[in-house]
C-alpha cells in the first residue's frame, strides 16, 4: 500500500534505536531509504510489537489511564466501610449511584462519603441524565417483577 502515512515512525521515536539496530543487518547503507532513514517496516513493526509483549508480560500500562475507570475496590471501601479513600470523579459518582441504589438517603451518602449533601444532589442529577432511568427489556427473557 503507498501513499500510507509514516511520519510518526522516525529518529525521534523511542523504537528507532531498536529498529534500527534490527534493520542495520539487512539494509546496510540502504537504510537512508528505509522509513524515517531508521528502519524498514518490517523491522519498525517487529520493534513495536517486542515493546508491546513485553508491556504485557510485565503488566505495564499501555495507554494512559482511563478518567472513566473505575476501582472497585476503592468505591467498596468507601461505601460499605466508610473509608476515607481517594475516589476519583467517576469513583465517587459510583459510590453515591451504589448508596443510592441501596436506599441511602442523601444526607447520609455525604457523611458516608464525607462530601456535601449539595455535591451529592449534583452528582445524582448527572447520573439521571447519563444512564437510562428504564431498563432496557431482553427479548425473550421472562420477567423479573415478583408477582
Ligand atoms: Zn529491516
Amino acid at each position: 500500500m503507498s501513499g500510507r502515512t509514516v511520519g510518526h515512525l522516525s529518529r525521534s521515536h523511542p523504537l528507532a534505536e531498536v529498529a534500527g539496530r534490527h534493520c542495520a543487518g539487512h539494509l546496510g547503507s540502504l537504510r537512508h531509504s528505509a522509513i524515517g532513514q531508521v528502519a524498514c517496516g518490517e523491522c519498525w513493526e517487529r520493534a513495536i510489537r517486542d515493546d508491546e509483549r513485553v508491556a504485557v508480560e510485565f503488566g505495564l500500562a499501555t495507554e494512559p489511564p482511563d478518567p472513566a475507570y473505575i476501582d472497585e475496590i476503592a468505591v467498596e471501601r468507601a461505601c460499605r466501610y466508610g473509608d476515607r479513600v481517594t475516589l476519583t470523579a467517576a469513583e465517587r459518582a459510583e459510590a453515591v449511584r451504589r448508596l443510592h441504589a441501596g436506599g441511602m438517603g442523601v444526607g447520609a451518602i455525604g457523611e458516608q462519603l464525607a462530601i456535601a449533601g449539595t455535591k451529592v444532589l449534583d452528582i445524582l442529577a448527572g447520573l439521571a441524565q447519563a444512564i437510562p432511568l428504564v431498563p432496557v427489556p431482553v427479548h425473550g427473557e421472562p420477567s423479573e417483577v415478583a408477582s
